[in-house]
């Protein structure tokens, strides 16, 4: 394949629940969109670079700059065989993940296309649908948290993931844990804690959580292998997470024991099956966490998390859970098992409504080789 033509869209969509984490609070889902052309196909991906400089270093403005100066003319008009040949072609390129991930996953796509396959079984994915998680954002008061949780749980989702930062956290778990004893409960503190928050970290033990998720800072791994031996709740590393050698580390110091795979933190769908298979090697379950993606980047997500060692349900939740109107068709709807459809059709598997699209496209840049 050779890429000839990249339309880079910045899209900017209203969120239907602000969703706040220790970073701060979201009302809006900012994406750059690629519509990426070859002589016989046209896909799109996306970055989840967003507008702050927050989960990441990565905005929406140096993916466009990193995209424009380097990425593109790295990649534009290039015979690329096989989603192997990106990594070479970037190789003078630190960083910039989230960047990456959108060109990478658009030549997995393409792949697919060539080989008239979809794109989760591109990836080895056998799995029909992916048992869903809802994210749940930190609310005012718990009287809100409780409801919200409620709703989610009465559409059928699979786990709650509740945001917690210092001072909304025991008792807003202990809230939770009363009202719902059973489900399955996670907190994600968004690196908010050090360690000399223990004894907050560990009266969260007491609470059946399946994982606290990355409580310290975005990029140790060394403290979180003194906490997790200190701690009964396993630990699981989202933010430090950057590369494969980022897991096999963490694995070797027993950091954690479950990793969410983000695959546009660590670059796109390649080294997200390389971490993957670093954590089946070392037996340290993996689940499938999100930025806020359009169903272009969720339809990716799904494609990826049916791989064997996703063994805990998906952070990922159906379009209706963060927007209005998705991009694409179909919707992604939960099942009333709590699923959510790995699209199985030709690529990515989901049409874009470029009508749609077009309507939450707030700046268009046409580049060609
Ligand atoms: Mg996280």
């Amino acid at each position: 394949m050779k890429i000839d033509r990249v339309d880079m869209l910045r899209v900017r969509m209203p969120v239907i629940h602000p969703y706040e984490t220790s970073y701060g609070r979201v009302d809006h889902a900012d994406h750059i969109v690629l519509k990426v052309y070859t002589p016989d196909f046209a896909v799109f991906t996306e970055s989840a670079a967003g507008a702050i400089p927050g989960f990441s270093y990565e905005t929406l403005g140096t993916a466009r700059e990193i995209l424009k100066s380097f990425l593109l003319p790295a990649v534009m008009g290039k015979t690329i065989r096989a989603p192997e040949d990106f990594a070479p072609l970037c190789r003078g390129l630190r960083g910039h993940p989230m960047t990456k991930a959108a060109v990478e996953n658009a030549i997995w796509i393409l792949k697919a296309l060539e080989e008239g396959k979809s794109l989760a079984a591109l990836l080895g994915n056998e799995k029909k649908s992916i048992p869903a998680g809802a994210g749940v954002g930190i609310q005012d008061t718990k009287e809100e948290l409780i409801a919200l949780v409620g709703a989610y749980l009465n559409q059928g989702y699979a786990k709650i993931k509740m945001k917690i930062k210092p001072g909304m956290d025991v008792k807003r778990v202990a809230a939770v844990r009363k009202v719902y004893p059973d489900i399955v409960l996670m907190v994600d503190a968004n690196n908010a804690y050090r360690l000399d928050d223990i004894d907050t970290l560990k009266a969260l033990d007491d609470f059946n959580l399946l994982v606290i998720e990355q409580p310290l800072e975005y990029d140790d791994i060394f403290y979180h292998a003194i906490l997790q031996a200190r701690l009964k709740t396993p630990i699981g590393l989202d933010e430090s997470i950057q590369k494969p050698y980022s897991a096999s580390l963490a694995i070797e110091l027993k950091a954690c024991r479950s990793i969410n795979i983000k695959q546009s933190r660590v670059g796109g769908l390649s080294c997200a099956k390389t971490i993957h298979d670093i954590c089946q090697a070392g037996g340290v379950g993996v689940w499938c966490g999100g930025m806020m993606e359009t169903g272009i980047g969720r339809a990716v997500l799904l494609a990826l998390s049916g791989l064997p060692n996703f063994i805990y349900p998906m952070d990922i939740g159906a379009s209706d859970k963060y927007f209005h109107q998705d991009i694409v068709e179909p919707a992604f709807k939960l099942n009333p098992d709590g699923t959510l459809n790995v699209p199985q059709g030709p690529g990515l598997g989901v049409e874009v409504n470029e009508r749609v699209l077009d309507h939450f496209t707030v700046a268009r840049e046409v580049i060609r080789v």
